[in-house]
């Protein structure tokens, strides 16, 4: 039996058949290496790029300590977003099918604490959640880790990134001593080795290296001094005009100063940061997915988990200290055989990063590109898509068909002009082409979708 099929690592019939049903034909290849600790109980660090299935690993882990009939809350994953948790509890909830009676709960900040309170009352074997919210379930004493089987830390650099260390150790404190514990991560700072010394017990490490291949991402490094940055930035822009690009910056401030100065010289630009309420970050996403918006303005953080496919461009405002940072960062370009180019600007100080980074690349000359970049001054980088929000969404039963109709039929717009809709629970997205836009609203805004008139505005 070849080893990374599922069933050669000890998992139940149903289990298999699930994971069948699931379309996993088999391990990828962290899961095949860190399944069989798992699930012998063991104590692991994994360490794997974004997309590699690490969820899965844990997730059948865990599913295999828990029991059904003690309701008490046995395995516990802390994630450091929302958004991050809720994948992650999708993703359990789906392998937990082939088990019965099986209950999870998210416990992340921004939601009501009634609902959740409520839920727990009700008996949850498995708790998914941020660490600040668990930490305040832990202290208002709603929530009891007694019982606790599992313990796992997603994303455990981010967590660390985010400065989590004491929630964490408050969480972890309250929690058996003779649990398991599982780090897994996307890169192993020394915060991590640490951290794993301080709550792991005979830990085993489980790498897997990144197959990023360096030969089709295009490495370009740009010097310039401290207030050049900007202006550095736009030539990079004018010079490339590359279709899709994630400007990564550190931090929050950073990102809506550099979306709001390309904006300002004619570059659709949108700023993600942690800052944003779910509404706000789902608005930019759609943007960027539905083409009203070529380039996302991010932080490491908020860039983690977002599903960006193949990006023409990775600008690094700013150069991260730590290379693997900006190997992870780099990875989004050039997906699926596509060249991509990765573009980073550093100042004289910060030659010792570049210096880092080509050593751990093992790349000699990797910043040998003194090139010198034309600007144009009437170059300007507009999406030619602009999206529209309809304030009606799947709550009231609104489908894209209904869209689609209202626009091609009464509005007579041709189906071209229309891009991605997406509809949300309440609200829905529709990218129209810049030139069809006054068209467009003037029909929604007049006009019915479904027999109803619906409010629809432009977001900006
Ligand atoms: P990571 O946490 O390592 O970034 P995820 O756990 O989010 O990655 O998995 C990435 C994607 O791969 C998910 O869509 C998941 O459903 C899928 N996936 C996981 N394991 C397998 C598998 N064995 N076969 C096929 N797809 C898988
Ligand atoms: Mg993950």
């Amino acid at each position: 039996m070849a080893s990374d099929s599922f069933s050669s690592v000890a998992l139940s019939k149903a289990q298999i058949a699930n994971l069948e049903s699931l379309g996993y034909k088999k391990m990828t290849p962290i899961q095949a290496q860190s399944l069989p600790l798992l699930l012998k109980g063991k104590d692991v660090i994994a360490k794997a790029k974004t997309g590699s299935g690490k969820t899965a690993a844990f997730g059948l882990a865990l599913l295999n300590s828990i029991n059904p009939r003690f309701f008490g809350v046995q395995a516990l994953v802390l994630c450091p977003t929302r958004e991050l948790a809720d994948q992650v509890a999708k993703e359990i909830r789906r392998l937990a099918r082939a088990t019965a009676n099986i209950k999870l709960v998210t416990l992340c900040g921004g939601k009501p604490f009634g609902p959740q309170v409520g839920s727990l009352e009700h008996g949850a074997h498995i708790v998914v959640g941020t660490p600040g919210r668990v930490q305040d379930h832990l202290r208002k004493s709603t929530l009891n880790l007694s019982g606790l089987k599992v313990l796992v830390l997603d994303e455990a650099d981010r967590m660390l990134d985010m400065g989590f260390i004491e929630v964490m150790n408050d969480i972890i404190n309250q929690t058996p001593k003779d649990r398991q514990t599982l780090l897994f991560s996307a890169t192993y700072p020394d915060g991590i080795e640490k951290m794993s010394r301080s709550i792991q017990r005979k830990p085993v490490m489980v790498t897997v290296e990144s197959e990023h291949k360096p030969a089709i991402i295009e490495q370009l490094f740009y010097e310039a001094k401290k207030h050049q940055r900007n202006n550095t930035l736009l030539a990079l822009f004018e010079h490339y005009q590359p279709a899709t690009t994630v400007v990564f910056c550190h931090t929050k401030k950073q990102c809506d100063e550099v979306a709001d100065f390309l904006r300002d010289n004619r570059i659709d630009a949108l700023a993600i940061h942690g800052d944003l309420d779910q509404r706000e970050r789902d608005q930019v996403l759609v943007r960027f997915a539905n083409n009203s918006c070529s380039v996302l303005v991010a932080t490491d953080v908020a860039a983690r988990g977002l599903d960006i496919k193949s990006l023409h461009a990775v600008i690094n405002y700013e150069l991260p200290r730590d290379p693997e940072i900006y190997v992870h960062r780099i990875g989004r370009t050039g997906r699926a055989g596509e060249k991509g180019i990765a573009l980073s600007i550093f100042t004289p100080s910060e030659q010792v990063r570049v210096n880092a980074i080509a050593d751990y690349q093992k790349k000699p000359s990797i910043c040998d590109v003194p090139e010198s970049l034309d600007r144009d001054s009437g170059f300007s980088l507009q999406a030619n898509m602009v999206t529209i929000q309809l304030d009606a969404g799947r709550k009231s039963k609104i489908r894209p068909g209904d869209i689609l109709g209202a626009l091609t039929g009464d509005a007579g717009l041709a189906g071209s002009q229309i891009g991605k809709i997406d509809i949300f629970e309440l609200s829905s997205y529709v990218a129209i082409e810049r030139t069809a836009l006054r068209e467009a609203m003037n029909y929604l805004s007049q006009g019915k979708v479904k027999g109803r008139s619906i409010r629809v505005r432009k977001i900006r």
